[in-house]
């Protein structure tokens, strides 16, 4: 069928509404709220769309995930990737509206999770809708929504595990896509991985007056030494022995959508106040294919006002590291730890506190190639191709363990702020992305 991009993206315009309700639902996982009477929204709202399944699992622990499959008019299935939990809405005073009551204004819509990420799922039922009122869906659609997203996706590689048989397909499209600050649209194939970490050390049994520092050692300044020796102060660069080994080249295509993804330097500077200059002379590379390791906090010793004269029993700082496809979260603590006891620094202990993988689909898939085709017909020539996000997802079980494809494309712009008060969609990129991924099921067929 060929399609008419008028028809569908008026379609979405005044059929967003239907799935409206989806938006009224609470459902804040780090508080366990409004999970159940979410995820039964869904099940119900699939099987009105004609589901041949739509059910929720909960065997593997934590917050249900919602599962349904829909039967299309070809043997390609494509699997989608939603959470349907979000933020708190907190600060209530700086919302203009009512974060669980959506409100359309200048042709935005506002409500907490219409970016992150409910409203690209109602995108997604709309196009559903308009496929079965138009002759039917193209092709075979599973869903995969899962209710913990936003407090770190522990369970859904239990889950991607148990139900490999249900989840089988031939591409995976996952949420998260939309505009960049340039407002060009990107196709993005994977996310970096993470690994997050304290690390502590004691000197003494208690506090010392600080006279005795002539002679006692102090926890703070050896927590310092100890972190300022995993990397070198001029270039930046970590000096853990093995820590870049298993980053793994970008392919000559990728290196070149990289040189020219949308990066600006100035903005970027005044958007953040920046006092000092940037910390490379590549960051799209970086932003990529690159390593971090951050210093999230520091604490140690007394931080009340005026003056104690202490020297610090014990000193502690909550690290991250943002990892590169291929990168193994666990082994890189590993390697910062061994690093550490090389250094002379025995007596750090580590402590985990969150690991994701990063997982990257190759440029040179087919299934990407045809994704950014039809972006750039759709979006135009301003359209960017950006191998990976920056940030995470639990992207990889769908990657490695069910071996499929994966793009992110999505309906959100740079202002649309997540997790912010005010988060909202404008409606024209809820109908663009609608007729794009109209466009593009109907050429997976
Ligand atoms: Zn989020």
């Amino acid at each position: 069928m060929k399609l008419d991009r008028n028809e569908v993206e008026q379609y979405a315009l005044d059929h967003w509404q239907d799935f409206a309700e989806y938006l009224k639902h609470p459902s804040i996982s780090s508080q366990n709220k409004g999970i159940n009477e979410t995820s039964d929204w869904l099940v119900q709202t699939f099987k009105k769309l004609g589901a041949k399944t739509a059910t929720k699992w909960h065997d593997q622990g934590g917050n249900p995930v919602v599962f349904a499959e829909f039967t299309g008019n070809s043997d390609y299935t494509v699997l989608f990737y939603n959470h349907y939990d979000v933020q708190p809405p907190e600060p209530l005073a700086e919302w203009k509206s009512d974060p669980f009551t959506p409100t359309e204004k200048d042709g935005k819509l506002f409500a907490r999770g219409v970016c992150d990420d409910k409203g690209e799922l109602m995108a997604r039922l709309g196009v559903v809708q308009y496929f079965n009122e138009h002759g039917g869906l193209p092709v075979n659609l599973k869903f995969f929504v899962e209710g913990e997203e936003e407090t770190g996706s522990r369970h859904v590689s239990l889950y991607v595990d148990a139900y490999q048989d249900e989840l089988q397909a031939d591409a995976c499209i996952w949420e998260g896509g939309g505009k960049n600050s340039a407002d060009h649209f990107e196709v993005l194939a994977g996310a970096r991985g993470i690994v997050s970490f304290d690390v502590s050390v004691q000197t003494a049994d208690a506090d010392i007056h600080s006279s005795l520092a002539s002679y006692v050692p102090n926890a703070a300044w050896r927590l310092l030494d100890g972190l300022e020796s995993l990397r070198d102060p001029q270039t930046g660069e970590i000096t853990v022995q093995g820590y870049y080994d298993d980053i793994v080249s970008l392919s000559k295509d990728e290196q070149e959508a990289v040189a020219n993804m949308d990066f600006d330097a100035d903005s970027v500077t005044e958007t953040y106040g920046l006092k000092r200059p940037l910390t490379t002379t590549h960051p799209r590379k970086e932003l990529v294919n690159g390593t971090t390791l951050t210093i999230n906090g520091l604490s140690a010793g007394y931080e009340g006002q005026g003056v104690k004269t202490i020297v610090p029993r014990q000193a502690s700082a909550k690290l991250d590291c943002r990892l590169a496809p291929n990168q193994d979260p666990q082994k890189i603590m590993k390697l910062i730890e061994q690093q550490l006891t090389n250094n002379g620094f025995n007596d750090f202990k580590l402590h985990l506190n969150a690991a994701e993988d990063a997982w990257r689909t190759p440029m040179s898939d087919e299934f990407v190639q045809l994704a950014l085709k039809i972006a750039r017909i759709v979006y135009g020539p301003t359209t960017k191709y950006v191998p990976n996000t920056a940030g995470g997802g639990p992207v990889r079980p769908f990657g490695e363990t069910l071996k499929l494809p994966i793009v992110m494309v999505g309906i959100h712009y740079a202002k649309s702020g997540p997790h912010a008060p005010n988060e909202h969609i404008r409606l024209t990129d809820y109908a663009e992305g609608s007729y794009y991924l109209a466009e593009l099921l109907e050429q997976l067929k």
